[in-house]
């Protein structure tokens, strides 16, 4: 069997709060690793899964893309008996050492003081241990490469340097809100950002066929499941919106269409969201990045909306946001060629800086809300990405 230890980094923060978020992540942790044979266990604030060897590879992966844990490692147990913890701080040290770790340090904690040495004495002892059987080991307390964590508990604990969490907050705390998904690089990464501050996220795509190709929409799909791997589950609404986009394109003033065609897409969003009970809609725009984002085009998009819109890539720029997609999985499936919006709706000289209520008379002009009832009333729902289709086998 393999063990694995898990921090709990910002939930630790939540107070009286706590057990909730941490029923959660325990429920979350339940259903990824569900039919992989691997076992959850919960003492003092610390969260165990043991799994059979053949299933680590998988458990691992999960780990990797559990959010609301800050870190987790690989850990040995042992009885809590000095000699055993000294070799099994000499077995982590040998690993540490064949991955080519030159110098280390020991941490030690200790819960239960009638163990016979304190965490000094399990620094020292621990350390010489590891340097006897190791001669080309080095102690270095201030910049060690590798660290040996002892951990004295209900059992003893021995693990090397532990791997990053993906922090945030378990999926599933802060109820669920609407991605606006397109096929582009940004709105999966927003999906993602609010989905690790505990949210769940469904989705989304406003599609233009024939304008479109069906290719475009696979892609919204696939980046659905990308996403819905971290989500426990993504629904994704593909919703028809050629009628709007013909009807905004010959009713509209050119240079106003993507502005119109963002209000559109937000209204029809809240009226689902409304629908499924989202509490938000969720957008991929940041601040400035093309015409219909800037300030005053952003305040026109939203204007005719009430539920709250998120757009937690408003500050960052595009090297963050892509260095996120790569770090998610998203991106090589974003880059794919096959746009979500077709050149054929989008004006050559678009507004830059549009009025809302200026913005406002237009839309009414346009008399949409026929055709937008129409498209929610035909759009298709599918669910993404959970169980992820390896592990469902199918
Ligand atoms: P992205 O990379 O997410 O496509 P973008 O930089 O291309 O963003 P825009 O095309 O202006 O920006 O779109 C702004 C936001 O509007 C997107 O991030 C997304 O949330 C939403 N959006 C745009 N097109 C669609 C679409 N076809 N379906 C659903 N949402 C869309
Ligand atoms: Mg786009």
């Amino acid at each position: 069997m393999a063990l694995y230890l898990l921090k709990l980094g910002e939930l630790t923060l939540k107070g009286g709060n706590r057990a909730e978020f941490e029923g959660v992540l325990k429920r979350n942790l339940t259903a990824m690793i569900r039919g992989s044979g691997a076992r959850i266990a919960s003492t003092d604030g610390r969260f165990f899964v043991s799994c059979p060897r053949e299933a680590e590879a998988r458990t691992e992966q999960v780990l990797d893309r559990l959010l609301g844990i800050a870190g987790w490692a690989k850990t040995r147990s042992c009885e809590k008996k000095p000699e055993a913890v000294l070799a099994a701080c000499v077995a982590e040290g040998k690993r540490l050492y064949e991955e080519g770790s030159r110098s280390f340090k020991i941490e030690a904690r200790r819960t239960d003081k009638a163990f016979p040495l304190d965490s000094y004495g399990i620094r020292c002892e621990g350390g010489n241990a590891v340097l006897d059987a190791l001669p080309g080991f080095r102690v270095d307390v201030h910049e060690p490469q590798s660290v040996i964590n002892v951990e004295i508990r209900e059992k003893a604990y021995i693990y090397g340097t532990s791997h990053e969490g993906r922090k945030g907050l378990p999926v599933g705390t802060a109820g669920r809100g609407l991605l606006l998904l397109s096929g582009g690089i940004d709105s999966p990464v927003a999906g993602y950002m609010m989905a690790s501050r505990g949210m769940g996220i469904d989705g989304v795509y406003f599609h233009a066929y024939p304008y479109t190709s069906e290719e475009a929409r696979q892609k919204a799909l696939r980046l659905a499941e990308i996403l819905g791997a971290y989500t426990l589950g993504t629904r994704l609404y593909t919703v028809g919106f050629t009628p709007v986009q013909v009807r905004i394109k010959e009713g509209a003033p050119q240079p106003w269409a993507t502005v119109l065609l963002r209000m559109a897409m937000m209204e029809c969003a809240e009226k689902l969201a409304r629908r499924i009970r989202a509490k938000c809609l969720i957008s991929g725009e940041s601040l400035s990045q093309v015409a219909s984002q800037t300030i005053e085009n952003i305040s026109c998009t939203e204007s005719r909306v009430c539920l709250p819109v998120l757009r937690p890539l408003i500050g960052m720029d595009k090297d963050q946001i892509i260095k996120t997609a790569r770090n998610i999985g998203t991106y090589e499936t974003s880059i794919l060629p096959y746009e979500d919006c077709c050149v054929l709706f989008s004006p050559l000289h678009p507004v830059l800086r549009g009025n809302p209520a200026e913005a406002g008379a237009l839309y009414e002009q346009l008399q949409l809300d026929g055709l937008i009832e129409d498209a929610l009333c035909g759009g298709i729902m599918e669910k993404c990405g959970f169980p992820a289709r390896e592990e469902s086998g199918g």
